[in-house]
């Protein structure tokens, strides 16, 4: 996918509030070099509108949210070690993983949950989405994302062809339009009461869920968005901050640490930032991995 941006594009990003500005058009480089971190947002001048800037540890949805690079990684949280898996799960189809997740009882959210909220989006995607944990609007109706982070993150995903109602081939839902497909799942698969974080141990036994659907789907890319995602995704407690701008790995597949939506709502400036990180996500896809 080319960084030069079509009319559209600008108009999403203006949507997003991100204004870019080329100075001229970026040559094409044949190879890009595997450490793209800053130098992509570099090419493009992102400004932004005006904002509160508040901290990147805020409660969710209320509340925010994370690079072939090696990462330093920061021990894990007591409790987020990698749980053991729910029997015969690595043989489960989409049909089989979504009714064990419905039916799952493995931690106290099971209890105060609407219903789950499994995933969304193109099961053959490219990319791959994945986010914290439901909200109450995701529990309500039991799809992830559908709240005003999900706007926002709708308006990123079309700023780069993307949407979660295409289909593999780009002429899905979406009218025929030539928006490529997306899936999106959350680390947590219920919602934890009053929309607090999830806990370490929660998103532990979630774990192999989200490892199953990434087998699955076999996405290019997947862009963690958010502190649970990454801490989930890369075993790490190291803030987003440190771990963006760098080509990450979960089982593989080359995972992309940004803000969550959430948290660039109450952050505006800091959609420049989640730009670049997609402008990266992009590269990397471009690349391959
Ligand atoms: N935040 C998330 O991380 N996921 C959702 O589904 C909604 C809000």
């Amino acid at each position: 996918m080319s960084l030069d941006l079509d009319a559209r594009q600008r108009a999403m990003l203006a949507e997003m509030g991100v204004r870019v500005w080329l100075p001229e058009p970026v040559p094409a480089t044949p190879e890009r070099s595997a450490a793209v971190p800053e130098t992509i947002a570099d090419k493009h001048d992102l400004t932004m509108g005006n904002g509160v800037k508040g901290q990147e540890s805020t409660p969710r949805d209320r509340q925010p949210g994370a690079g072939e690079a090696v990462v330093t990684r920061a021990p894990v949280a007591p409790g987020t070690a990698r749980a053991p898996q729910p029997a015969g799960i690595d043989g489960m189809d989409w049909t089989a993983l979504r009714d064990t997740v419905a039916g799952c009882q493995a931690c106290g959210l099971c209890q105060g949950r609407t219903q789950t909220v499994f995933g969304v989006g193109d099961t053959a995607a490219e990319w791959m989405v994945v986010g914290e944990a439901p909200g109450e609007q995701e529990d309500l109706q039991g799809e992830p994302f559908v709240g005003p982070s999900g706007q926002l993150l709708d308006n990123m995903l079309k700023a780069i062809g993307l949407s979660r109602l295409a289909d593999a081939g780009g002429e899905g839902a979406n009218g025929g339009s030539a928006l490529r497909g997306v899936y999106i799942a959350n680390v947590v698969k219920c919602r934890p009461p009053g929309n607090r974080n999830p806990h370490p141990d929660e998103v532990a036994k979630c774990d192999p869920y989200l490892a199953r659907q990434v087998a699955l789907v076999r996405p290019k890319i997947i862009l963690a968005m958010g502190r649970f995602a990454v801490q989930s995704l890369l075993q790490t407690t190291e803030p987003i901050g440190k771990l963006r701008g760098q080509v990450h790995r979960y089982h593989g597949v080359p995972v992309i640490v940004t803000y969550h939506p959430a948290y660039l709502l109450r952050n505006l400036p800091e959609k420049a930032k989640a730009w670049a990180d997609l402008c990266l996500a992009m590269d990397v896809a471009e690349r391959g991995g």
